[in-house]
């Protein structure tokens, strides 16, 4: 069964997502494809189109009527939510971390049963592209053949996975990633300190749900943190062999390593180019926020392209010090210019 339904999102929630704002202001179709990157909100989306769909009430969804009350408990039996590793029913537990051709086979069972509440019966597929050829096989005639009142709603960021067969019986809804003003609306709406929103805003590109994840994440800001320490804040050439030490340990987190710092240049940029508030620079050094006020292109691409140097020389023998400190040194020298 489903876990608790977020009864707080609304139509308006989606505004500036053409497609999923024509959706909701018509009528829902009997199987939907919805896309995008990862935390652009397809959950939330499709739990939106469960409570309007499923609600019984004058304006739906209402949250006042038996089926809103039990989605938002997580107890309303009309909905079936099937992802990677759960499965739809008792029976079909079978241990696989994908989503089987039986768990397929069971919810098309179900969907020819009648409703328990009002009328319709939705299934949810999340990560979609987890279903093997098979299984989507065994979907396929379901979506030929709608039944009334049986809505599927697949969710996959990864839609050219899916078979082109599955894709063509589908109306695709295709979200988009968001602009930071609105990221960040989300962030502050969940009560996010404004200095961790708009750096988890930035970060975030465009995905509520990543920026959310890292708003919460204590590693992703120690991390931060340090890097302005040890990249940003460098003063001496003698401190280097000792601070790049400190990140010995760090070599298997190379790769989120360079995405942090490539993420904290283009902050800098952002803002030189009037792209991003000034507010977001608070925690870097002062050379650096002069460097935001001043600096020209060839200054920004000088450490981008340090970054991705730094990055291509972990495929070769250098050694993990040996490419930090080249590193920190680059970021030393960009620094000192302002
Ligand atoms: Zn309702």
């Amino acid at each position: 069964m489903a876990e608790a339904f977020d009864a707080s999102l609304t139509a308006a929630d989606f505004a500036g997502q053409p497609a999923a704002e024509r959706l909701l202001g018509g009528s829902i179709p009997h199987a939907l494809l919805i896309t995008g990157m990862p935390g652009v909100g397809k959950r939330s989306l499709a739990q939106l189109i469960v409570r309007t769909l499923l609600c019984t009430g004058e304006k739906k969804p209402c949250g006042a009527c038996p089926a809103c009350i039990q989605l938002a408990a997580g107890s309303n039996p009309d909905v079936f939510v099937l992802r990677p590793g759960e499965h739809i029913s008792p029976k079909t537990r079978d241990g696989s971390k994908g989503i089987s051709v039986d768990d397929i086979r069971e919810a098309v069972r179900l969907a020819g049963e009648h409703a328990y509440g009002a009328g319709n019966r939705v299934f949810v597929i999340e990560q979609a592209e987890n279903m093997n050829e098979s299984a989507q096989n065994a979907l396929l005639k379901t979506l030929e053949e709608p039944q009334p009142g049986v809505v599927f709603l697949l969710l996959t960021d990864m839609a050219g996975m899916l078979l082109s067969t599955i894709r063509s019986r589908c109306r695709e809804i295709q979200l988009h990633l968001w602009p930071d003003s609105k990221v960040l609306a989300v962030l502050r709406a969940h009560g996010v300190a404004e200095a961790t929103a708009l750096a988890a805003a930035q970060a975030a590109g465009g995905s509520i749900g990543r920026a959310l994840a890292i708003a919460s994440d204590t590693a992703w800001w120690e991390r931060r943190k340090r890097l302005m320490e040890d990249f940003f804040g460098l003063e001496k050439r003698s401190d280097i062999p000792l601070v790049s030490a400190d990140w010995r340990e760090q070599k298997g987190e190379a790769d989120a390593l360079f995405d942090d710092l490539t993420g904290m240049v283009q902050t800098l940029m952002l803002v030189r180019y009037s792209r991003a508030d000034k507010a977001q620079l608070a925690d870097y050094p002062d050379a650096w926020q002069r460097m935001a006020q001043q600096g020209d292109a060839a200054a920004f691409v000088r450490l981008l392209d340090a970054i991705s140097q730094a990055a291509m020389l972990r495929q070769s023998q250098v050694t993990w010090q040996a490419i930090l400190e080249q590193l920190m040194l680059r970021f030393m020298e960009e620094k000192s210019k302002w």
